[in-house]
């Protein structure tokens, strides 16, 4: 009896224009495959590999048989009898918060209230936070920064940060044994130094000679950024992979949908963050998919690839794609 190849559930195809790829988002690695293949995925869940096989005409069996031996030895599939005992993953995403991430840009004469701004954090159930100082900071000013979050529902806080003669190594270890929330500190400006240090599983310090002086140095996209995984890959589906469920507030104190974007919906002196992030205005760009931005709809990588709507190719078209990427998804080539 001829049988039919399912994939396991986990690894899910995403097209491109010039080739696809096949997300294993429960690996968090992803293969290329070409577009042909996917075809034949598409069919496989109705059709044997016989049916395939007849479809495409007897002359292409060989190239068949390679294509499925190759997902086989990739851990990708598997032939069966019964492919109704498999069923596909449900990809609708859903989290019951309102806000899950925040970012709060700092300069020299930024004023913002932390500790006022973890409660309004906290009411709202938001799980994680950055906070990106664009100039150096002292371990002590830092430490004190921190004790703001000490009771809160975030969890997990990345902290970015220039570089002060304070933060030395074994100081470092100390500050995030005390503050566990603090999963991702990066020290950037350092004169000589590229370092990362896995503190524990789940906590990460890094030293770079990279600067990180304005919020003008977000947005890059590149392969190295790329995430894997079904929480990732579900949002970016329906929703926009960087802005979706976000506040941002910039150096002055203006709430944005990112700091780097010019629309402001008030200050956080005067405006409470619940009452802007339930606006419709402000969640317009959280409804914004790579299906919909021109060039990453054609591109294989729209769902493991982070957005930005902050700066664009054209920045008189909304749905331009992002400046800063360099991936020509007509050529599959990275220029
Ligand atoms: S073309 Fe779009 S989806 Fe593809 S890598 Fe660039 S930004 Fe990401």
């Amino acid at each position: 009896m001829s049988s039919y190849f399912v994939c396991f559930a986990c690894c899910l195809p995403v097209r491109g224009h010039t080739r696809s790829i096949l997300c294993d988002v429960q690996q968090g690695t992803f293969l290329f495959i070409p577009n042909v293949l996917v075809d034949i995925l598409e069919m496989s869940r109705e059709r044997t590999v016989d049916d395939i096989k007849a479809h495409y005409g007897h002359e292409h069996d060989a190239r068949i048989d390679e294509y499925l031996a190759f997902l086989v030895e990739k851990n990708q599939g598997f032939f069966t009898q019964t492919p109704q005992r498999f069923p596909p993953l449900d990809l609708d995403w859903r989290n019951p918060r309102l806000v899950t991430n925040c970012l709060v840009d700092f300069d020299t004469a930024s004023t913002h209230d932390l500790v006022d701004l973890n409660q309004q954090l906290s009411q709202l159930a938001c799980e994680s936070l950055e906070l990106r100082f664009f100039h150096p900071l002292s371990l002590e000013t830092l430490t004190q920064h921190l004790d703001a979050f000490r009771d809160s529902t975030l969890r997990s806080i990345s902290v970015v940060v220039g570089h002060h003669p304070s933060l030395q190594l074994e100081a470092l270890e100390v500050l995030l044994v005390l503050h566990k929330r603090v999963k991702h500190l990066t020290i950037h400006s350092c004169p000589e130094r590229d370092e990362h240090h896995h503190i524990d599983l789940s906590t990460d310090l890094i030293y770079t000679t990279e600067a990180v002086t304005s919020e003008a140095c977000c947005g890059n996209v590149s392969s190295q950024l790329f995430r894997c995984n079904i929480l990732s890959f579900t949002e970016a589906r329906s929703f926009n992979s960087c802005l979706n469920r976000k506040v941002g507030i910039d150096t002055r104190g203006r709430i944005k949908n990112c700091p780097s974007m010019r629309r402001s919906f008030g200050d956080t002196r005067s405006t409470r963050l619940a009452s802007v992030v339930g606006h419709e205005d402000f969640q317009r760009a959280w409804k914004t998919t790579k299906d919909q931005v021109l060039v990453c709809q054609d591109c294989e990588f729209r769902y493991i690839c982070q957005d930005c709507r902050a700066y664009l190719q054209d920045p008189e078209q909304p749905l331009s794609k992002p400046a800063r990427c360099r991936y020509n998804p007509y050529e599959a080539r990275w220029e």
